[in-house]
């Protein structure tokens, strides 16, 4: 199969949105009126964000879900993705179920697949994703005020709590440091491989929240992004979520688990890869973020509050200060 017959076979479906889709030199979009396009990219690396033996729908799911998490956070609607592929060899069944998990959240999502390019070599993945948001009322990471509560996402699905830390938690199981029943596997692993972006939730925030990011490298790193921009600090009640999770896990957690309040703030703190959106809003709009989360089929959770005064201090159960440092990912940390 050559990259034409490629291109065609498993990406090229018919122009909806956009003015002109897949086969020419560019696509065109035509932007609404008073709209401002919200744009962002996100690269997933063989071996760096995922396992090689991952399942291709999964993939294909998740290289989409991470960039429609940012459109979430800034509070934009999709609209349209583009997609760079290198692939070591065009396999139809890898093919096949890469596009099909790929395709299916873009039409979950109403973003179309308008253009790309595809290339031979080790597998990577970026997407470029295309997004709209009136102007003046994206959500940015600049907006946070002292006195402003802080929150971080979630949602039940089907009974069982979709929280902060359960995508580490899958990776430490893949890592053999932590072992869960079948049913909690099941759940951590899908919140790894195939997390839900919080479109909904950042839309319903726009007006609301003041500032907003969504959780890829860990809780504190992400949050810390926010409060550098904003030129704030924050107050945690750090062992809020850490005990949500672990009161989630009660029952699952086998032997192997190394599942004390320790483990729990490393997952909740400085695990990534959750997806989840971290915001900030006055006291003021509490009823109106509980309602924005309600209608949107997610949970709102306060966890602290922004202060004027820099670094961030995080609380136990009891109100005391936590000494232990939990860092976030970096890719270029040694
Ligand atoms: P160019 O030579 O201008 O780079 P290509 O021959 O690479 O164009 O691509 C032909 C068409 O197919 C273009 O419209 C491009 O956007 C689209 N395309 C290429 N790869 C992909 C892909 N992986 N997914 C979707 N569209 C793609
Ligand atoms: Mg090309």
């Amino acid at each position: 199969m050559g990259e034409f017959e490629l291109i065609e076979r498993f990406f090229k479906r018919p122009a909806r949105r956009a003015a002109l889709g897949i086969g020419d030199d560019c696509a065109l979009l035509q932007p609404a009126p008073g709209m401002q396009l919200a744009v962002s990219s996100d690269m997933l690396v063989e071996g760096r964000h995922f396992f090689p033996a991952v399942d291709a729908a999964r993939l294909g799911h998740k290289a989409l879900a991470v960039n429609l998490s940012d459109l979430a956070a800034m509070g934009a609607k999709p609209l349209a993705f583009t997609l760079a592929l290198a692939l070591p060899r065009a396999e139809a069944v890898w093919l096949e179920g890469f596009s099909r998990g790929l395709l299916a959240l873009a039409d979950a999502f109403d973003c179309e697949l308008i253009g790309g390019d595809t290339t031979q070599g080790p597998l990577n993945i970026c997407i470029t994703i295309l997004g709209e948001v009136p102007a003046g009322a994206a959500l940015l990471r600049s907006g946070a005020r002292a006195g402003d509560d802080i929150y971080v996402s979630g949602a039940v699905v089907n009974g069982a709590c979709e929280m902060l830390g359960q995508a580490r938690m899958a990776l430490e199981v893949a890592r053999g440091t932590l072992a869960l029943d079948a049913a909690a596997g099941t759940q951590a692993r899908a919140r790894l491989e195939t997390p839900t972006p919080r479109v909904a939730l950042g839309l319903a925030l726009r007006g609301i929240a003041h500032s907003a990011i969504d959780v890829s490298d860990g809780l504190l790193g992400d949050l810390g992004h926010i409060l550098c921009a904003s030129g704030c600090g924050a107050t945690l009640q750090a062992d809020l979520i850490a005990t949500n999770l672990i009161a989630a896990c009660a029952d699952n957690t086998l032997a192997k688990g190394l599942f004390d309040l320790n483990f729990a703030r490393k997952m909740t703190l400085a695990g990534g890869d959750d997806y989840e959106l971290v915001f900030t809003a006055p006291p003021s709009a509490r009823a109106a973020v509980a309602q924005a989360a309600a209608a949107t089929q997610a949970t709102a959770t306060r966890i602290g509050q922004v202060d004027a005064e820099q670094g961030v201090r995080l609380l136990d159960a009891q109100g005391q200060p936590i000494t232990q440092r939990y860092d976030s990912f970096d890719h270029f940390k040694v």
